[in-house]
């Protein structure tokens, strides 16, 4: 068959290099690079690539961990320890095992029980169960079931920092999904992501695949293939195929999507001391985690550089979206010397880079399995793989490879 792949993310690639042995598959990708929300940039005077978003795995992503593994990567795979924090009334909290919960002192120590409690409770819940949370508004269910002071000082600055107006409309099925895949080890390969998307575009070119760079696939050519799969968000689906019928496009557009913005600082020293990574518990900051790369990997690969993303999600229209890295710097860099007291002498900031990851985090509203995208679209021949389809999963390359496969075999 001849088979037409649109994206050059983790999706397409995936769906890519399962179909490129037996089909004649053609990658059209709109950008100049592979990898889409996982691309990465190598900065001047550095060895490895860093992802333009924060990336790593957990220990489960086993449909990563395998596809690395076949890919004769398995060498290359670092499982680092690393430390996540929250961020409460000027303070930096541990908040990685159940222990540091324990000690979590925000909370009186009935709460912090409460907490641990009701957290083993939601990772020891079967699949069928979590699944079944979808009923219920996150938001409502973890002030329910964590109490009052938990769900204030824990999960509402989260849940409202990272949804902001879309905060009361998730469901607790993704929550708990959050819950029970996080694993206390976090995964990174050598050389960044980019080493997995080099190696897979090798393989995909070598089994007879061919990528077209900077490319947007023109849909009038939708009828010179047997096949097209669709990796793009949905939103940028429905623009493609404006006959599209009514009903199908009112589903996809009422899948309400954020788009993803970091802002990667490199400094001469590190901004978090030991984190690799710290929620801001603060609603009153205007970015809601700041992420320590150089705590998850040795700043020597970077030039003996610190690198740090400042992170965002927003909606489309917010005004942050539209501010250059300079006034977003500005903006953010009295909240970020709270944090760190002497970010203004000693860790002078080299150099800045703004990343935008459009459509970048679906949310899921109640009920959400019903409503689900299929990978077969009202036009035929026509199908569609991306991120609002590995719920009640967060988005990952994970999900992404698995996606791709999946896709691929139906066609198959
Ligand atoms: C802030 C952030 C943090 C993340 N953290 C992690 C993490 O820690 N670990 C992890 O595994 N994953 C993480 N992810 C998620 C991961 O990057 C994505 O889930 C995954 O890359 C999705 O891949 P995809 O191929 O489905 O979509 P995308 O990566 O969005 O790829 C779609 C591609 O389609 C292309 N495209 C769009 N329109 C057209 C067109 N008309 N013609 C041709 N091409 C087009 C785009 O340019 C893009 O390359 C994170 C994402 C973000 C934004």
């Amino acid at each position: 068959m001849k088979i037409t792949i649109v994206g050059g993310g983790f999706t397409g690639l995936s769906a890519g290099l399962s179909l490129s042995q037996n089909h004649k598959v053609t990658l059209f990708e709109a950008t100049g690079e592979l990898g889409g929300l996982a691309s990465a940039v190598k900065l001047p005077g550095t060895d490895w690539y860093v992802e333009k978003h924060y990336h790593h795995w957990f220990s489960n992503d086993y449909f990563a961990l395998n596809l690395i593994k076949k890919l004769g990567l398995s060498e290359k795979l670092l499982f680092p320890k690393t430390l996540t924090s929250i961020y409460y009334q000027e303070t930096s909290y541990p908040f990685n095992s159940p222990l540091q919960i324990l000690f979590f002192s925000p909370l009186p120590f009935t709460d912090r029980l409460r907490l641990g409690l009701i957290t083993l409770f939601l990772k020891l819940l079967s699949m069928n169960s979590g699944q079944n949370l979808e009923k219920h508004l996150a938001h409502e269910w973890l002030r329910k079931y964590f109490g009052e002071k938990v769900y204030e000082i824990v999960w509402k600055p989260l849940l409202f920092g990272k949804f902001g107006k879309f905060a009361k409309v998730v469901n607790m099925a993704w929550f708990w999904a959050r819950i029970k895949k996080r694993t206390l080890v976090l995964g990174y390969l050598e050389g960044g992501y980019q080493t997995l998307i080099d190696a897979m575009e090798k393989q995909f070119k070598k089994d007879g695949g061919k990528i077209l760079l900077s490319t947007p696939f023109d849909t009038k050519k939708t009828t010179d293939y047997d096949k097209i799969i669709i990796t793009t968000p949905s939103p940028i689906f429905i623009k493609m195929y404006p006959q599209l019928p009514k009903d199908y496009k009112e589903r996809l557009t009422n899948i309400p999507h954020l788009h993803a913005l970091n802002l990667l600082l490199v400094t001469k020293e590190k901004i978090l001391e030991k984190e690799y990574w710290l929620n801001i518990n603060d609603r009153t900051f205007p970015f809601i985690a700041v992420i320590q790369q150089t705590n998850l990997v040795d700043a020597k690969h970077y030039g003996g550089k610190h690198l740090t993303w400042v992170g965002n999600y927003l909606p489309e229209g917010h005004p942050y979206l539209k501010m250059t890295k300079d006034e977003l710097l500005k903006l953010y860099l009295p909240y970020l010397q709270k944090i760190n007291p002497r970010l203004n002498s000693q860790f002078l900031i080299l150099n800045s880079q703004l990343f935008m990851g459009p459509f970048a985090q679906p949310v899921f509203p109640t009920n959400y399995s019903k409503i689900k995208p299929d990978f077969i679209t009202p036009i035929p021949n026509v199908y569609l793989a991306n991120m609002d389809m590995v719920y009640p999963w967060d988005r990952g390359t994970n999900y992404a490879i698995e996606l791709g496969q999946k896709v691929a075999s139906l066609i198959d």
